[in-house]
C-alpha cells in the first residue's frame, strides 16, 4: 500500500533528523523494504513517483553531508506532495442536486421519517449535523489478511470459500452456525448467533469477505459474527476505511454508512468558510476533504489530518466568535463615565491590617482603570484560594460607590451570601456606605423595604444570590456587578446583564482556578486579571496522607490543634449512611466525634439543612461556638475561617481534585500552620493513591486544576451545560490546549481588522449559523 511506503521514508527521515547513529545501517533495508513491496501499489501514476523518490535516495549513503542533508529536505518535500496526492481525496462527483444545509435529515435517501426520529436521538436532524457526526472510530479494511498469518486478537479482512456449514441447536433460544471458511493458506471458522439469515447468503462454495476480529479456540482461527460480502471475484472487494458510528437501538452501522454514502455525496457543493490565512497556517484540509476524511478517509492519514483539521475549525469559529463578542461587548460606549476620586478606597486601604500583595495592587488597576474607562468592563479576577481575591473586589467596589453608583454583589449560595455580608459591610460601613443582605430568607417586610430604598438610591451596595437580583430588582443606578465564586454563569447571562443595565462593569471572580483551556473558552470574551502570589507569611499548608488505621494519632494531633484554640473540619462524602456505599458519612460521624471529642462543641452541616439552619451552624463555627464542624463538601466554596487550621478529609478519592483543593482551602487562611488530613484505605488503588500524593505535593490550584481537568474531562470539571457554551464535537479541552491557544493568537489577529468579517462573507454566514441558538450577540453581526 502506499501509504505504508510513504510512512517508511518519513520513518527513515525522521531517523536521521533525530540523528540516530544506527541510521546508516538500518538505511539499505528500508531501501530494499521499499522496493520488494513496491508491486503493492495499485494507485495510477504512483509507481513512477516511487520510483522517482527510490533513485533520488539510493545514492544517499554516498554523498557528502551537506548533500545529503539536501536530498533530505527535497525527499521530505515530495513525500508530503506524494501524501496529499495520493493519500487524501473529495467528493468529485457532480450529484444531480444540491441540497441546502439545514435540509431535513429525513429526505435523504435510505432515511425516511421513521429513521429521522432515530437520528434525532443522535442529535441528527438535518444535513449539516450529518457532516459534523464524528465516528467513533473506523475499520480498516484495506488489507487482506491470509489466515495462516491471521494473528490472535487483531481485526482484519480474510477473503475464502465457503466449504463447510454446520448448525448447532443449544437450546431453544440460541442456535449456533458455524462455516469453515478457506482460502489458499488454511482454515477459519465463522460463526454466528441466531442469524438463521445468513444460510442464504454463505452456501457452500460461495466466496465472501469477511471482516471481523481473530480469535484463537479450541486450536482453530474463529471470527465471530463479522460483516460480510459476497464476492463474484476476488477483486470484487472495495478495500476502504470505513466508518464506525454511535448508534441507537433500531438503528445499524450498515444503514448509518449507507446514509453517510449520500449525505458526503452533498459535499462536492460546499465551499470553505475558514478563512485561507487560517488554512495555511494550521496547514488544514480544505472542507470538502476535511468532511470526506472525516466519514470515508482514503487512508489513516486523511483521517487523521481531517480530525486534526476539524479540531481547528471548531477552535477558530469558536474563538473568532467568542472574541467578536467581546469586541461588540466593549464597543457599547456607555452614556456616563464614573468619575472616581480614589479618597475612599485610599481610606480603605490604610484601615487594612496588612499590605496589599504586589498581584493584588496589579489587579486592582487592571480593574480600575476600566471602571474609568468609557467603554463597561468585562473582566475575570482569577486567584488561587486565599490569594485576596475578595479585598480586591472591596476596593473596586468603593471606588463605584464612590463614584455615585451602586453595587451588585451575586454568589451562588446564602451561605456565602451571609458571609459576605458579614465581611463587606463589615469593612465598609466605616466607610459611610449603606450594605444590605438580600436572600430567600429574608423577611418579607424587609425585602420591601430594601428593594424599595435600592430603588429610591439609599443603599449602595446589595449582597445576595443570582435569582434575587435578576428577579424583579431595580436600582436607582447600577453600575457595578460583582459575581463570585460562579462559574455556571456563563455568557448569555453575563449579555443579559449587559443588556439589562446602564452597561453596568462586570467583575467575574472564581475560587476554582481554571485551566487555560477552559478560561479561554468559558471566559473567553472576558479580560483576565491575574493574581499569582500569595499574601506573605502565609505558611503553606500541610496537605497529609494518613492511613486509617492510624486514626488515633490523627485524633490525638486534631486534640493538640484544638487545645491552642484552634477548629478543625471533618469532611465526609455522604450525609447518611448508603446501602450501597460502604463509606463514613456526616451525620454518624457526627456522633461518634461528639463522643470522641467529649470536652469540646461540634457542629454538623450538610447539604439537607435548610438555608437559615446553615447559616446557624456557619455562624456558630465562625464565633468558636464550635469547635469542630462536621460537614460534606457544602462547606466547599469561599468559606472563611481564620481560626481553623485542621481539616480532615475521609474518602478523598470520593471528591475530584479541584474540590479537595476548594476543601484545602477553607483551613491556612491565617499566619498559622495548618494542615490536610487525605485518609486513605487500604481498598484504594494504587493509581488513586498516586493522584492523592501528587495532589498533596502541589500547591498550586492552576496545577491541580489541570491534573483534575485531565483525569475527567471537562463536562466533570463543572457542569458545561449550563454554560451557554456550545459543545464541542472534535475539540478535547484537556488535550488540545495548543490547538485553542493558536486559534485564539490567530482569531485575535485577524479580527484586529475591524473589516475583516465584513469581507469573510462566508465565514460570517457560517458563524451566524452555527451558533444561531448558542451565543447572543452573534445575531447583531
Ligand atoms: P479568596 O477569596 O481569594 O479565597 P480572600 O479574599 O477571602 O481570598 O482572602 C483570604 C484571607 O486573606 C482573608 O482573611 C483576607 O483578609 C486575607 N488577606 C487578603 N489579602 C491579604 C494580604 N495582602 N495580606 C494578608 N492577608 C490578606
Ligand atoms: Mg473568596
Amino acid at each position: 500500500m502506499i501509504e505504508d511506503i510513504l510512512n517508511t521514508f518519513e520513518y527513515i527521515i525522521q531517523l536521521k533528523e533525530k540523528n540516530i547513529k544506527t541510521w546508516e545501517d538500518i538505511f539499505p533495508s528500508f531501501y530494499n523494504l521499499v522496493k520488494n513491496n513496491i508491486s503493492e501499489i495499485t494507485e495510477i501514476g504512483a509507481l513512477e513517483d516511487i520510483k522517482k523518490i527510490l533513485a533520488y535516495v539510493k545514492p544517499l549513503k554516498l554523498l557528502p553531508e551537506d548533500r545529503r542533508e539536501q536530498r533530505l529536505k527535497g525527499l521530505k518535500e515530495s513525500i508530503r506532495e506524494l501524501k496529499e496526492k495520493y493519500l487524501i481525496d473529495e467528493i468529485t462527483e457532480r450529484p444531480e442536486k444540491e441540497l441546502a444545509l439545514f435540509t431535513d435529515i429525513k429526505y435523504i435517501k435510505h432515511v425516511g421519517t421513521k429513521r429521522a426520529e432515530l437520528l434525532k436521538r443522535l442529535n441528527i436532524s438535518s444535513l449539516y449535523d450529518f457532516f459534523y457526526f464524528p465516528p467513533r472510530d473506523y475499520e480498516d479494511r484495506r488489507k487482506v489478511t491470509k489466515i495462516f498469518s491471521a494473528k490472535e486478537n487483531e481485526k482484519g479482512v480474510i477473503i475464502g470459500k465457503v466449504i463447510n456449514y454446520e448448525e448447532l441447536k443449544i437450546n431453544e433460544g440460541l442456535i449456533i452456525l458455524n462455516f469453515s471458511v478457506a482460502d489458499d493458506t488454511g482454515v477459519i471458522i465463522v460463526t454466528f448467533f441466531n442469524q438463521g439469515y445468513v444460510k442464504s447468503y454463505l452456501k457452500k462454495g460461495v466466496k465472501a469477505a469477511f471482516y471481523g476480529k481473530i480469535e484463537f479456540s479450541y486450536g482453530l482461527k474463529q471470527m465471530k459474527s463479522p460483516d460480510f460480502q459476497i464476492l463474484e471475484k476476488e477483486e470484487d472487494f472495495k478495500k476502504e476505511i470505513l466508518p464506525i458510528y454511535p448508534l441507537t437501538t433500531g438503528l445499524f452501522q450498515t444503514t448509518m454508512r449507507n446514509i453517510a454514502k449520500e449525505v458526503i455525496k452533498q459535499t462536492f457543493f460546499l465551499e470553505d468558510f475558514i478563512p485561507d490565512e487560517f488554512l495555511k497556517e494550521f496547514n488544514m484540509l480544505s472542507l470538502k476533504k476535511r468532511l470526506k476524511g472525516l466519514h470515508f478517509p482514503l487512508s489513516l492519514y486523511h483521517k487523521d489530518r481531517a480530525l486534526c483539521s476539524l479540531k481547528y475549525e471548531e477552535a477558530i469559529l469558536f474563538e473568532i466568535a467568542i472574541l467578536y463578542v467581546k469586541l461588540k461587548v466593549k464597543e457599547t460606549k456607555r452614556v456616563e463615565q464614573k468619575d472616581i476620586e480614589g479618597k475612599l478606597s485610599q481610606k480603605f486601604i490604610e484601615s487594612l491590617n496588612f499590605k496589599l500583595t504586589d498581584a493584588q495592587k496589579r489587579c486592582y488597576e487592571e480593574i480600575k482603570r476600566d471602571l474609568m474607562s468609557p467603554y463597561p468592563m468585562n473582566r475575570l479576577l482569577q486567584g488561587d484560594v486565599g490569594s485576596g481575591k475578595t479585598v480586591v473586589s472591596e476596593l473596586a467596589i468603593v471606588d463605584v460607590c464612590e463614584a455615585g453608583y451602586q453595587v451588585a454583589v451575586m454568589v451562588p449560595t446564602s451561605v456565602l451570601a451571609k458571609q459576605q455580608f458579614q465581611r463587606i459591610s463589615k469593612d465598609l460601613t466605616s466607610l459611610g456606605l449603606k450594605v444590605e443582605l438580600l436572600i430567600g430568607e429574608t423577611k418579607e417586610n424587609e425585602k420591601i423595604s430594601i428593594k424599595e430604598r435600592l430603588k429610591l438610591g439609599q443603599i449602595d451596595v446589595v449582597i445576595g444570590t443570582h435569582a434575587i437580583i435578576q428577579q424583579d430588582v431595580e436600582f436607582k443606578k447600577l453600575g457595578f456587578i460583582v459575581i463570585d465564586e460562579q462559574h455556571r454563569f456563563g455568557v448569555n447571562q453575563r449579555l443579559e446583564l449587559i443588556k439589562k443595565g446602564t452597561h453596568p462593569d462586570i467583575l467575574v471572580m472564581t475560587a476554582t482556578p481554571i485551566p487555560r483551556t477552559l478560561a479561554m473558552t468559558f471566559y473567553g470574551d472576558l479580560d483576565v486579571s491575574l493574581i499569582d502570589e500569595m499574601p506573605k507569611g502565609r505558611k503553606p499548608i500541610k496537605t497529609i496522607l494518613v492511613s486509617q488505621a492510624n486514626q488515633n494519632s490523627l485524633y490525638e494531633f486534631v486534640q493538640q490543634e484544638l487545645k491552642q484554640g484552634n477548629q478543625a473540619f471533618f469532611i465526609y462524602p455522604l450525609i447518611e449512611e448508603s446501602e450501597t456505599l460502604d463509606l463514613k458519612n456526616a451525620t454518624d460521624m457526627y456522633e461518634k466525634l461528639k463522643e470522641t471529642f467529649k470536652e469540646y462543641n461540634v457542629g454538623l452541616l450538610h447539604g439537607r439543612f435548610s438555608a437559615s439552619e446553615k447559616n446557624d451552624v456557619m455562624d456558630k463555627f465562625f464565633n468558636k461556638e464550635y469547635n469542630i464542624l462536621v460537614a460534606t463538601s457544602v462547606v466547599e466554596v469561599g468559606i472563611d475561617v481564620p481560626d481553623a487550621t485542621v481539616i480532615v478529609i475521609e474518602h478523598p478519592d470520593r471528591f475530584g481534585l479541584s474540590q479537595l483543593h476548594q476543601l484545602r482551602g477553607r483551613v491556612g487562611r491565617s499566619k498559622k500552620q495548618s494542615y490536610c488530613f487525605l485518609v486513605i484505605d487500604e481498598k484504594m488503588n494504587y493509581e488513586t493513591k498516586q493522584k492523592l500524593s501528587a495532589f498533596a505535593k502541589t500547591k498550586d490550584g492552576f496545577k491541580v486544576a489541570e491534573i483534575d481537568l485531565k483525569w475527567r474531562g471537562p463536562g466533570k470539571f463543572f457542569g458545561l451545560e449550563q454554560h451557554g457554551i456550545p459543545e464541542f464535537k472534535f475539540l478535547d479541552l484537556s488535550e488540545d490546549i495548543l490547538i485553542i491557544e493558536n486559534s485564539r493568537k490567530k482569531a485575535e489577529n485577524f479580527l484586529e481588522n475591524p473589516l475583516a468579517l465584513e469581507h469573510s462573507e462566508k465565514l460570517k454566514k457560517e458563524l451566524k449559523f452555527k451558533y444561531r441558538n448558542s451565543l447572543e450577540l452573534i445575531n447583531v453581526l
